[in-house]
């Protein structure tokens, strides 16, 4: 099948709010999502949110339903500010998220959104597939690393724009990464309500594109070229 671009919804920190609103949002549109968590803090909270990081039981039930969870450093650190020690401690994947979902995660997504080539040497040294910042743009469709996104801020999100950019994703045949927080009425500056998340969903699917995950759109290079 030939492709009229790629889009993929996103979830940093993976609150409770993403797996209950989010990842259900989604799936009333029979998609999936991909969800990073910093793996030291299941069930706790960071500054700023009001809400729970999801538990090992939500991440389970989530992968069970066909979602993606991704790494997003051990202790949520900001990597471009950090020695290489650090680096190399906090992106060393550890088995917390194996034990959970029975394989590692190979996609990555930089705390705060500060990606660097230096980090994503780190990244390929790994052996993780693909790294995300919030570098806002599109992505050719065979870009990996540093990954541009676009967020769903509910505080400023602009429906024109949003759909300005899955016209191009489809006309160019690119790469739109959609990312966002907590999906919640009482949500943080980094996230959105339900009906703004489900108003860019609802966006997507009524265009050409095909949404996937991040490893569902890595997975389609290992694809022939004609599929
Ligand atoms: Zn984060």
């Amino acid at each position: 099948m030939l492709d009229s671009g790629l889009i993929s919804f996103t979830f940093d920190d993976f609150f409770e709010s993403a797996a209950s609103s989010g990842a259900g949002i989604l799936e009333n549109y029979g998609k999936r999502g991909t969800f990073y968590i910093s793996s030291s803090l299941l069930g706790n909270t960071l500054p700023g949110f009001s809400e729970n990081i999801a538990s090992a039981y939500t991440i389970e039930t989530l992968h069970s339903r066909g979602h993606e969870i991704g790494f997003h450093t051990k202790n949520h650190v900001d990597l471009s500010k950090s020695s290489r020690l650090t680096i190399m401690k906090e992106m060393i994947q550890g088995n917390t998220i194996k034990k959970i979902t029975g394989i590692k995660s190979t996609n990555f997504s930089y705390p705060y959104g500060r990606s660097y080539s230096r980090l994503d040497t780190f990244a390929k040294l790994l052996g993780y597939t693909t790294t995300r910042g919030v570098k806002t743009g599109l992505n050719n469709r065979s870009d990996r690393f540093s990954l541009c996104s676009i967020p769903i801020y509910g505080h400023s999100l602009d429906e024109k724009s949003i759909a300005d950019l899955i016209c191009k994703t489809v006309s160019d045949n690119m790469w739109l990464i959609f990312y966002t927080h907590d999906v919640i009425n009482s949500h943080s500056r980094f996230g959105c309500n339900e009906l703004q998340f489900n108003s860019v969903v609802k966006q997507a699917m009524s265009s050409k594109a095909r949404i996937l995950t991040i490893q569902e759109v890595v997975n389609l290079s290992k694809l022939p070229s004609n599929q």
